[in-house]
């Protein structure tokens, strides 16, 4: 049976699994990241917990055909190298594939999460048998990965994808993360779900999240339970959101025509509440001939998209 590796590194937790052929995972672990302790603490914490995962499943190098990483940043996938994660402070070309190359004597490769991501719902989950579609996440960004004529879209440099940087405004709008203004992920991330909600505290409208979030903080997850729990003010703020992103979904479906649109990420388990204005706001603005084609659905893999699509890598 084939087996395979995929590594799914994050700002605060490393998640490492055993993949078979099929898109199982057979071992799953996590290690923090500890990105302030230097990037060579958090390789050697990698090291070791492939180390523990070969003897947790009785395996060694030979039997494991790929090792694949995916980074929430800028990477090589050609050269293998992590060029920038800005979530991650310290990884600034960090040549990774070599260096568990050299460890294990496995072949190995990275890419982007969310184009990860794309290649594990391609493969095995909501993009199976689709030639054509965009996977996108909605979390603390919103990012993409694009999938054409059955092939994941990398770009010149490696940077295709980033959808949460559409301009949606072409003069001022709120500032982005990017240093630009404007962008798509600036009006509709998690982040802004959550300041549009305490504006609406600010503004005196009576919300059912204030009371569910008590003396913590409020958040997307809360902001959508008060939703679903019927409070007018979160499911309004859910209409805003979505509508912003099926905006920034209207320009790539025109350029691209994909048959699906595939939504996933921390904000997309908001399923409807999020999916239903993304579905309107496409079918209203999209040009008929794309928008009547496309389906927008849920992710499938949920959180182990990111370990399922990178242990995929090369293959
Ligand atoms: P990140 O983008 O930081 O990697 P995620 O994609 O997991 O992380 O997104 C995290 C966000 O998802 C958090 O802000 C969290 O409140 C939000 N979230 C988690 N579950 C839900 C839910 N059921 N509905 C809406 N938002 C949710």
């Amino acid at each position: 049976m084939v087996k395979r590796i995929g590594i799914d590194v994050g700002g605060t937790n490393v998640k490492i699994a055993l993949v078979d052929g099929e898109g199982k995972i057979i071992y799953s672990n996590s290690v923090p990241t500890y990105a302030q302790m230097g990037y060579e603490y958090t390789v050697n914490n990698i090291k070791q917990a492939i180390r523990d995962l070969m003897k947790e499943t009785n395996t060694d190098s030979k039997d494991i055909e790929a090792i694949g990483f995916d980074f929430p940043g800028q990477v090589d996938y050609k050269t293998g190298v992590v060029k920038l994660a800005p979530n991650i402070p310290g990884w600034v070309n960090v040549p990774i594939a070599q260096m568990i190359e050299e460890e294990f004597h496995i072949p190995t490769k990275i890419d982007n999460d969310v184009r990860c991501a794309a290649l594990g719902e391609m493969k095995f989950g909501a993009g199976r048998g689709c030639e054509n579609f965009i996977c996108i996440t909605v979390g603390t960004g919103i990012g993409s990965g694009i999938v054409i004529n059955g092939q994941l879209v990398r770009g010149a440099a490696n940077a295709a994808g980033e959808i949460g940087h559409i301009k949606l405004q072409m003069n001022d709008g709120p500032i982005c993360g990017c240093g630009d203004t404007g962008c798509l992920e600036a009006f509709a991330s998690g982040p802004s779900i959550v300041a549009m909600a305490y504006d609406y505290i600010r503004g005196g409208k009576s919300a059912k999240f204030r009371e569910m979030a008590g003396d913590g903080e409020i958040t997307p997850y809360i902001v959508a339970k008060a939703a679903e729990a019927g409070d007018p003010v979160a499911k309004r703020i859910f209409e805003i959101v979505g509508t912003y992103v099926g905006m920034g979904l209207v320009s790539v479906i025109n350029l691209l025509n994909p048959e699906k649109v595939i939504v996933g990420g921390g904000v997309a388990e908001a399923g409807d509440l999020l999916l239903d204005p993304i579905r309107k706001t496409v079918k209203e603005r999209a040009m008929a001939v794309a928008g009547n084609s496309v389906e927008i659905v849920p992710a499938e893999l949920g959180n182990h998209a990111g370990v399922i699509g990178a242990s995929m890598l090369g293959s």
